[in-house]
């Protein structure tokens, strides 16, 4: 044994290297980053420890909509920090109601319940569901089941893996949790099918990420929303990874005109600061809950709702939104460009696509890397998609440069 105090790790590192050597000695091999060691960020772009610059073209999955340290996100974030930071649900503080009722307004929701990250807000929207199902609805205690897509991403909790079917992703975690219902993602025929009178809700994400930025065919979600309502079952959006702007409008659900009963938010909720993720939705379905039923330590705490009230400030301004809208059709066009020459399809909406590699070009993970020496970071999903989400304050220059970087590292 070394004492703590003699290990030459203290000090700051030298190079990239040694940091990655340092993760990956002492930190859970659960993911399998870029050789990227990143120490400073602002708006779409990142500084590694060598001073290396490079655009970031993924915005942690969407939790970075607004760009690195955004001024407004950061000022909130720093003025709670001088004020009061955690209360636990145990009293009341002077941000939670004021989060809740802005939130709600933004959304055009009636009710909203805190938590941290993505997996709780989709477990407690699975727990209210199932309460409504019971205690509304009128299903036989234990008996409720909920339609899922194939394909999904909902998070990693035992729960919400027992309806994956990415076998990475499940293998091995179970026993499973019963009561969930697959269906092909896109096909409304079998989500019909699938539902009996047991069925609570049907848990859907407006458009698949993490599979590759899979939009479904026109008229899906309005054929979900009328099986809903013609079979009193709850319609959850998982808006998780789509919402908050990304796709051009606030709710990815909001470009077909359907309402779901209850949305999932997270990611970009939290401004890229902290983790912030809630339920929204109906005050007669969220209402089913009582005191003690369910609830988290940091769920609503007071530096999470001043940070997500900035947020909701950014986005009630629509500046977002258009950003993305208008952005999102030149990347889209860009990217198609690419259609043929290194790219069989290109996917998605707003600034967010999947871009999937020809057979005989490079592996998502090689062409990942071929991007980050050419100064851009994107990250593959899956084996040959690109998936490409640049932070929405990202310029027209600078979605060139990276579709430009695409475009010679797919050619192989
Ligand atoms: C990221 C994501 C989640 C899980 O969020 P975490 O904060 O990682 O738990 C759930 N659903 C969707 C659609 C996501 O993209």
């Amino acid at each position: 044994m070394t004492a703590i105090a003699d290990r030459p790790t203290t000090g700051p590192l030298s190079s990239s290297a040694e940091y990655v050597a340092l993760d990956e000695t002492w930190s859970t091999h659960n993911y399998h980053p870029l050789p990227v060691v990143i120490a400073h960020a602002e708006g779409a772009w990142v500084t590694d420890v060598e001073g290396r610059s490079y655009l970031d073209f993924l915005s942690g999955y969407s939790a970075l909509n607004f760009g690195h340290r955004h001024p407004a996100l950061v000022a909130a974030a720093v003025e709670q920090l001088n004020r009061v930071t955690l209360t636990s649900r145990a009293f009341h503080h002077d941000q939670l109601g004021l989060f809740c009722r802005e939130l709600a307004e933004l959304t055009g929701t009636d009710l909203v319940l805190p938590m941290n990250s993505g997996a709780e807000a989709v477990e407690s929207a699975i727990k209210v569901a199932r309460k409504w199902a019971y205690r509304v609805k009128g299903v036989p205690a234990n008996q409720a089941q909920i339609v899922v897509a194939g394909s999904n991403f909902h998070g990693r909790t035992t729960t919400i893996v027992s309806f994956s079917d990415d076998e990475v992703a499940r293998a091995d975690y179970g026993p499973y949790t019963p009561g969930f219902v697959a269906t092909t993602y896109g096909d409304a025929t079998e989500v019909a099918a699938a539902i009996t009178p047991n069925t609570a809700a049907v848990l859907v994400e407006p458009i698949q990420g993490e599979a590759g930025v899979l939009v479904p065919p026109p008229g899906y979600f309005t054929e979900l929303r009328r099986i809903c309502d013609e079979n009193n079952v709850l319609l959850i959006a998982d808006e998780i990874q789509s919402g908050l702007a990304r796709t051009g409008e606030l709710l990815a659900l909001d470009h077909e005109g359907v309402r779901a009963d209850l949305y999932t938010l997270g990611k970009a909720l939290g401004g890229g600061i902290v983790p912030v993720s809630a339920v929204v939705g109906r005050r007669d379905v969220l209402g089913v809950l009582r005191p003690g039923e369910h609830g988290s330590t940091f769920g609503g705490n007071p530096l999470a709702c001043a940070v997500g009230r900035a947020v909701i400030k950014l986005l009630a301004t629509g500046e977002f939104q258009q950003r993305s809208r208008e952005l999102g059709e030149h990347l889209h066009s860009r990217l198609g460009e690419l259609v043929g020459k290194g790219v069989s399809q290109v996917r998605g909406r707003g600034l967010w696509a999947g871009v999937e590699i020809a057979p005989g070009g490079p592996a998502g993970r090689e062409a990942s890397k071929a991007l980050a020496a050419r100064g851009i970071l994107c990250k593959e999903t899956h084996d040959n998609t690109l998936r490409v989400a640049p932070p929405l304050v990202i310029t027209r220059e600078e979605i060139d440069r990276g579709v430009d970087a695409i475009a010679e590292v797919v050619r192989g």
